[in-house]
C-alpha cells in the first residue's frame, strides 16, 4: 500500500509548498501513489475564492468516500483561514495551517507510523511530539482531528528539500512567503502572514544543487516575489547580501553570475517591483546568445483592473499609467518576443460599466500573450467583504464582462503566438503523456512561455531549438527541430552553459 498522496490546489507558490512536503516524505522513505490506496492523503488547499474552498471540500469528501481508511491531512490557505470547517469533515485527521506548514511532513509521518492504532473520527489519533501548539483556534477541541494553526506563523517557511528535475521538468523554487500589502480583496495576509524571504545562501545552494542534478529550467516563485529580501534589514542576511542590496534584482544577478543555471524564469511580480535594475537584467540576460536567453522573456504583472478608481478601492499601489510604463519598459528591454501575462479581476464591488470599459481598453492596447481572469469573490475578514455587501455587482453582469474579456484575451493570445510562425525559438521538453508520445510528438514550453508540440519523440528536460510551423486549433505552437540545431545524425546539438551541458536526443 502506498504511504501517501498529495493533492494540489492553488497557485504556483502553493504548489511549491505541496511539492516540498512530498519531497520530505519521499526522502523519509514513504511511497507515493493513488489517493484511493494511500494511508495518508494530504490536501494542499487554496482559499482565494469561495469556489476554491468548495473544490477543496468536494475533494476531501470524495477522497474519504473512495478510501475511508485514509487519514486526510489538510494544509494550505483554507486550512489557515477556516480550520474548524475542515476539521469537522469526515476522514480529516489533521488540519495544518500555513502557520505550521513546516511541521506537515512530520505530522504525516507520525500518522503513517501510528498505523491502525488510531483512525480519524475515533478520537484516538496519535499526537505528534513535535511542538506544543498554544493557540489553537476555537472549535478545534471538539473535533477528533488535530488542528495546528495560530497567527504567529513561526513554523511557516518550508525550506524545500533539494529541488531537482523530476515529475516536474521545470520546478518552482519558492524563495518568499507571505505578503504585507493589504489589497482589499485578498485573504493572503491572513492566511500566510507577512513577507519572509529564504536567505540568499540557501537560494544559491538550491540553484547549484538543481544544476548538478541536471536541471535546465528553474522558476523562482513566491507569494509576493518582488518583496524578496526586504525583511532582511538588520538581520545577518542583510550583511550577507550587503553590497548587492536586498532586492530581487540583486538576487537574480547573483544566480545568473554565480551559477551555471541554463534558464531562470520569474513568476508573478507586482508592477511596482519591476524596478529599473530588474528590467535592466531582462535586457542583459534575455537576448539570444549561443543557446538562448538565460532569463526567460516572460513577465507576469498582476493588473486586476484598468480603472484608476477601482485600483484605489482595491488598495493597489500603482495607477494604470504606472502599469503601462512598466510594460513598455519591459518590451523595450526584452524585445517583442516577450510574453506578457496578467491577472484581471472582474466585478470588484461597485465596478461600473465605465470602469470595466477602462479595463477593456487598457487590455486592448497592451501586448498581452495571456490573461488569467477571475470573477471577484468576497472573502470573509477582508475589506472587500464589506464593500461587496454595500455595492455588489450582479452575477449576470460579472458573467457578461468575463465573456467580453475572455474573447479579447483569446484574440490577443492567438495574435501573439501567430507572430512566431516561421521563426525559431528555444524550448524545453516536458514529460509527455503516452498518448501524445505514441503519436510521435513531444510537448514543450518555449523560453518565452508558449506551449509547443514538437514533431518527434524527445526525452523530457532537453533544451532544444525549434522552428515553428503553425498553430493548432487550441493555439498550441506546432514545431520541428530547427535545422541549425541538428547534428549530422539528426540529433540536436549540445547546448553548453558554463559547467552544464544539456544534450538533445
Ligand atoms: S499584493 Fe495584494 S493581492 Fe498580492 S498577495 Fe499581497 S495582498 Fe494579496
Amino acid at each position: 500500500m502506498p504511504g501517501f498522496h498529495v493533492e494540489h490546489f492553488g497557485c504556483r507558490a502553493a504548489r511549491a509548498d505541496g511539492e516540498a512536503v512530498s519531497d520530505r516524505l519521499r526522502a523519509a522513505g514513504l511511497g507515493e501513489g493513488d489517493p484511493s490506496a494511500a494511508e495518508v492523503v494530504v490536501v494542499n488547499t487554496c482559499s482565494v475564492t469561495a469556489e476554491a474552498d468548495r473544490a477543496a471540500r468536494a475533494y476531501i469528501r470524495r477522497a474519504h468516500r473512495q478510501n475511508p481508511e485514509a487519514r486526510i491531512v489538510v494544509t494550505g490557505c483554507y486550512a489557515q483561514r477556516a480550520p474548524e470547517e475542515l476539521a469537522g469533515l469526515k476522514g480529516v485527521a489533521a488540519v495544518v495551517g500555513n502557520s505550521h506548514k513546516a511541521l506537515a511532513p512530520g505530522i504525516v509521518l507520525q500518522l503513517v507510523r501510528s498505523g491502525a492504532a488510531g483512525r480519524p473520527g475515533d478520537g484516538s489519533v496519535a499526537r505528534p511530539e513535535l511542538v506544543r501548539v498554544e493557540s489553537l483556534l476555537a472549535g478545534s477541541a471538539a473535533s477528533a482531528a488535530q488542528v495546528w494553526v495560530d497567527d504567529r506563523f513561526a513554523h511557516s517557511f518550508l525550506e524545500e528539500a533539494q529541488v531537482v528535475p523530476g515529475a516536474q521538468t521545470r520546478p518552482n523554487l519558492k524563495i518568499q512567503e507571505g505578503c504585507a500589502n493589504r489589497c482589499t480583496f485578498c485573504v493572503i495576509p491572513q492566511t500566510r502572514g507577512s513577507s519572509r524571504s529564504l536567505p540568499i545562501a540557501s537560494v544559491l545552494r538550491q540553484v547549484e544543487g538543481f544544476v548538478a542534478a541536471g536541471g535546465n529550467e528553474l522558476v523562482l516563485s513566491g507569494i509576493n516575489l518582488g518583496r524578496w529580501g526586504r525583511d532582511f534589514s538588520g538581520s545577518p542576511d542583510a550583511c550577507e547580501v550587503g553590497l548587492l542590496r536586498r532586492t530581487l534584482a540583486g538576487l537574480v544577478r547573483r544566480i545568473l553570475d554565480e551559477t551555471a543555471l541554463p534558464r531562470l524564469r520569474l513568476s508573478s511580480i507586482e508592477p511596482m517591483d519591476w524596478d529599473g535594475e530588474l528590467i535592466g537584467l531582462m535586457a542583459e540576460f534575455a537576448h539570444s546568445r549561443n543557446a538562448g536567453p538565460r532569463l526567460a522573456r516572460h513577465a507576469h504583472l498582476p493588473l486586476q483592473s484598468g480603472s484608476d478608481a477601482v485600483l484605489r478601492r482595491m488598495h493597489r499601489r500603482y495607477r494604470p499609467w504606472h502599469y503601462v510604463e512598466k510594460v513598455w519598459a519591459l518590451v523595450e528591454a526584452a524585445g517583442t518576443e516577450l510574453t506578457l501575462g496578467a491577472d484581471v479581476m472582474v466585478g470588484f464591488p461597485g465596478e461600473t460599466d465605465g470602469e470595466f470599459e477602462e479595463t477593456l481598453e487598457l487590455v486592448g492596447e497592451l501586448p498581452f500573450g495571456y490573461l488569467h481572469l477571475f470573477p471577484f469573490s468576497a472573502r470573509p475578514g477582508t475589506r472587500g467583504w464589506a464593500l461587496h455587501a454595500e455595492r455588489p455587482v450582479a452575477a449576470a453582469v460579472v458573467e457578461e464582462r468575463m465573456a467580453a474579456l475572455r474573447a479579447l484575451a483569446k484574440e490577443k493570445s492567438r495574435a501573439h503566438r501567430e507572430r512566431f510562425v516561421g521563426r525559431e525559438l528555444e524550448a524545453i521538453t516536458l514529460n509527455t503523456p503516452t498518448v501524445v508520445a505514441d503519436a510521435g510528438r513531444t510537448l514543450g514550453l518555449t523560453e518565452n512561455f508558449l506551449p509547443v508540440e514538437i514533431q518527434g519523440r524527445l526525452a523530457a528536460n532537453r533544451l532544444v531549438r525549434l522552428r515553428v510551423r503553425g498553430l493548432n486549433g487550441e493555439g498550441t505552437l506546432e514545431a520541428v527541430p530547427a535545422a541549425s540545431a541538428q547534428g549530422p545524425a539528426g540529433s540536436f546539438a549540445a547546448h553548453s552553459y558554463g559547467g552544464n551541458i544539456a544534450v538533445g536526443v
